[in-house]
């Protein structure tokens, strides 16, 4: 065989081999865009999930056959063509009432990560049995509902609409949202800062903190609600966290002891000690930089701001999402949903223990100076800026607005007053001077 033969061999050789692995790698990428997925991956279990679409029509309907305690509420935000939807669902009893501000207010949201089917499943829960659909075993309804009364809860049940229908789509492992952002650190506080290890796949904090519609709708969420507990409620593990998820370290001094003691009672007598408990940025073995409960906790002044983590098989491979972050048959989902409602509850409750007694000075005083003049500018243009504003919304710019003109007409009032007091004092002087000085 001359040189020239072998040559040509060992092309024919080459490319054939390039054609093979070509071939394979793209029958690999194209099976998995197209949902079809290699052996060693689990796919969504669709007898036990709905799909985002059915969950939120589910949602949908419960809400109208239960006007008196729930209203629902469609908010979208757009940016740089990026369109982002999301639906509110808020709990009230006696409806009619008009807002009550003695309430404690709870802000719900869950999947933030699109791969956390699990959690938008819970949120499905926690409405029915809001709406006495469905019912927690071993719990008095008359008690609870004088628990629920003195609440208002506003649940997000998809926050990351976007992302979810790309892991609908075949993409079992996207937790991002629609452009490949991380809506858990996209907030402010320790924005855009990257460990060692940092992974855009996994951790893109986006060109800018509140880049994406998303987190945007959920500030605006939070300047208008006032919440007194935010609970962003994701899966991947076990685990009750507080802040902080940007530090190694809690908050110290009564808002930890309140907040410690809350989750400690959660996981001994609801969640089989089986959740770590702590400091996110302590207790998961990383640090997250601009996330929700951060901004939360320390800008949004929430007294009482958690992440949960509701499941997690960490037995899974890392290819294997739809089963590392979600149970996949029926016991472990029923037992999820069971353990984590309870839970959830429980915290209810608990809450407005705390507002009753003797701590909830501390969360009051905490709770006091929780709007920054900049915050109040931002919700207020941000709601300039929204023009799918509804009437909800219009109604909460309106109150803003009320009360910032009343503090300013209080405050107005208070020097008038005092100049006027100082007048007469000067005027009457000859009359007290009798009085010795
Ligand atoms: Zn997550």
């Amino acid at each position: 065989m001359g040189l020239h033969r072998r040559l040509n061999l060992l092309s024919n050789l080459l490319i054939f081999a390039s054609f093979v692995l070509f071939a394979n790698h793209f029958t690999l990428t194209y099976g998995k865009s197209n949902g079809t997925l290699h052996l060693d991956v689990t796919p969504i279990n669709h007898d036990l999930y709905h799909t985002s679409g059915a969950l939120l029509e589910e949602i949908e309907s419960l809400v109208h056959r239960h006007p008196d305690k729930l209203s629902i509420e469609k908010v979208s935000s757009k940016n740089k063509g990026y369109e982002a939807q999301m639906t509110v669902v808020t709990y009230r009893q006696k409806w009619k009432e008009s807002d009550d501000r003695t309430k404690l207010r709870i802000l719900l949201t869950f999947g933030q990560h699109a791969r956390e089917l699990i959690t938008t499943e819970l949120a499905l829960r926690l409405l029915s049995i809001l709406s006495e659909e469905q019912f927690l075993p071993n719990v008095d309804r008359s008690t609870l509902n004088r628990t629920l009364d003195r609440l208002i809860i506003k649940v997000v049940p998809v926050e990351n609409l976007n992302g979810r229908k790309r892991v609908e789509d075949g993409e079992l492992c996207e937790r991002r949202n629609g452009r490949g952002v991380d809506l858990n650190r996209n907030w402010s506080v320790d924005w855009g800062k990257k460990e060692k290890d940092y992974d855009p796949y996994e951790e893109n904090p986006g060109p800018a903190p509140f880049s994406e519609p998303e987190s945007q709708i959920m500030r605006k969420l939070s300047v208008s609600f006032e919440p007194h507990i935010w609970v962003n409620v994701h899966s991947g593990m076990e685990a009750l966290f507080m802040p902080y998820d940007h530090k190694n370290t809690t908050p110290d001094g009564i808002p930890y002891q309140i907040m410690k003691s809350m989750l400690d009672d959660l996981n001994h007598f609801y969640l089989r000690d089986h959740c770590l408990v702590g400091s996110g940025g302590a207790s998961v073995g990383y640090l997250a930089h601009g996330t929700a409960t951060d901004y939360m906790y320390d800008i949004a002044r929430v007294p009482m701001a958690f992440t949960f983590e509701i499941y997690g098989d960490l037995k899974a491979s890392s290819k294997d999402c739809f089963r590392m972050f979600n149970p996949i048959d029926i016991t472990s989902f029923n037992r999820v949903l069971n353990d984590w409602s309870a839970a959830f509850f429980q915290m209810f409750s608990i809450g407005v223990q705390q507002m009753d007694g003797v701590q909830s000075k501390a969360i009051a005083s905490r709770f006091d100076n929780w709007v920054s003049i900049d915050d109040y500018l931002n919700g207020y243009l941000m709601h300039r800026k929204s023009r799918y504003a509804k009437k909800m919304e219009v109604l909460d710019l309106g109150l803003q607005e009320i009360r910032a003109y009343f503090r300013l007409f209080l405050l107005s009032s208070v020097l008038l007053l005092f100049m006027f007091c100082s007048r007469i004092s000067k005027s009457t002087r000859p009359i007290v001077s009798g009085m010795s000085l």
